[in-house]
């Protein structure tokens, strides 16, 4: 909360003030001081005069609750904008897609996001206060049956790794018990595996979900579609995940998206199930097939279903773990690698 604490303190208000502002705001949600009732009227209007929330501005949110996927586009106090997603997986279910950088540096020739190039990182608070305004829209919506959200998912706009200082302050915040406390294992990080970041990461979190964007099975086909992938290849991968796998036994997601023609081959069937089985321990490793979006600005088209069946079953049929993922919000633009302030 900007300059919250800072303005307090001159105000001179006791510790308890501001734990009390702070408890309202992150566990319960309340993003306006006006519906904070413990406040007297006056010291809610100066609160509003002089502290923001929010460190953006929301400028509109898109999409259906019926539907299942809202997307949200924020304008940042620098005017850059970003985009964060709510999605409910299942009946009941909430969860939100978060941004950890303004564009992004990676270049994945698939992804939306990938073709603005990288603006900047996101700091801390605009990382998390992107869940703090899924919370407040939650609580306020007639239509949704949940106090907040359940889960979080670091695979919005942006490479999570290639911001790790501001991705780990605001990991710390969603759980510590004094602001959200989110259990660890309701939060996901998605990245194309940055080398010497994962390890890192692992061993600060351990018991954050880990999801590798894997997408290709070959160092020659993953560097032509995901060229910042030539810094960490697949060799780099298996080590990293031996190592993970065998010290930290909890299940690692690998995302592949199905692209017609480009990565659903025989040979790149084979090269997946070659390079699952090279790696120990990979019955904790689970598959994510993903049908490719289409859409006006990328040239690839998704593969045919039969294809991404044929896929399953036969990782399926090698001991390999692996399911189809559906691909939700599509239609306005708010499925992985679609994130692109439209
Ligand atoms: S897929 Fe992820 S890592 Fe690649 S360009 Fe898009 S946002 Fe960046």
């Amino acid at each position: 909360m900007k300059n919250l604490n800072k303005f307090l303190e001159l105000k001179g208000e006791k510790k308890f003030r501001i734990k009390q502002i702070t408890e309202s705001v992150y566990k319960n949600g309340i993003i306006s001081f006006s519906d904070m009732s413990f406040l007297s009227s006056d010291f809610k209007k100066e609160l509003e005069k002089n502290v923001k929330i929010l460190d953006f501005i929301v400028l509109k949110v898109i999409g259906k609750i019926e539907d299942n996927f809202l997307k949200a586009l924020l304008k940042l106090d620098d005017g850059n904008l970003i985009e964060t997603v709510l999605i409910s997986p299942k009946p009941g279910i909430w969860s939100c897609c978060i941004s950890s950088q303004v564009g992004c540096p990676c270049n994945c020739t698939f992804c939306d996001t990938g073709k603005m190039g990288f603006i900047r990182n996101l700091t801390d608070k605009e990382i998390y206060d992107q869940v703090l305004f899924w919370n407040n829209f939650i609580k306020n919506s007639d239509l949704i049956n949940s106090k907040r959200i359940d889960s979080i998912v670091y695979m919005g706009m942006g490479e999570p790794l290639l911001n790790y200082k501001n991705v780990k302050d605001s990991l710390k915040i969603l759980t510590n018990e004094n602001y959200f406390n989110f259990g660890n294992r309701h939060i996901s990080i998605s990245t194309i595996g940055i080398k010497d970041k994962l390890a890192v990461f692992s061993k600060e979190f351990p018991q954050i979900n880990l999801a590798i964007s894997l997408h290709f099975s070959s160092n020659e086909k993953r560097v032509k579609y995901m060229p910042y992938t030539i810094n960490t290849n697949l060799k780099d991968l298996k080590k990293f995940l031996n190592k993970r796998l065998l010290k930290n036994k909890r299940k690692v997601f690998l995302e592949y998206i199905m692209i017609k023609d480009i990565n659903d081959t025989k040979e790149d069937l084979i090269n997946l199930i070659n390079f699952i089985k090279s790696i120990n321990n990979n019955y904790l490793l689970h598959i994510n097939l993903i049908p490719c979006n289409n859409n006006d600005d990328i040239n690839f088209l998704t593969s045919e279903m039969k294809n991404i069946f044929y896929f399953k079953n036969n990782l399926n049929k090698n001991n390999i773990s692996a399911t189809i993922r559906k691909s939700l919000g599509e239609e306005s633009y708010s499925a992985c690698g679609q994130l692109a302030n439209k």
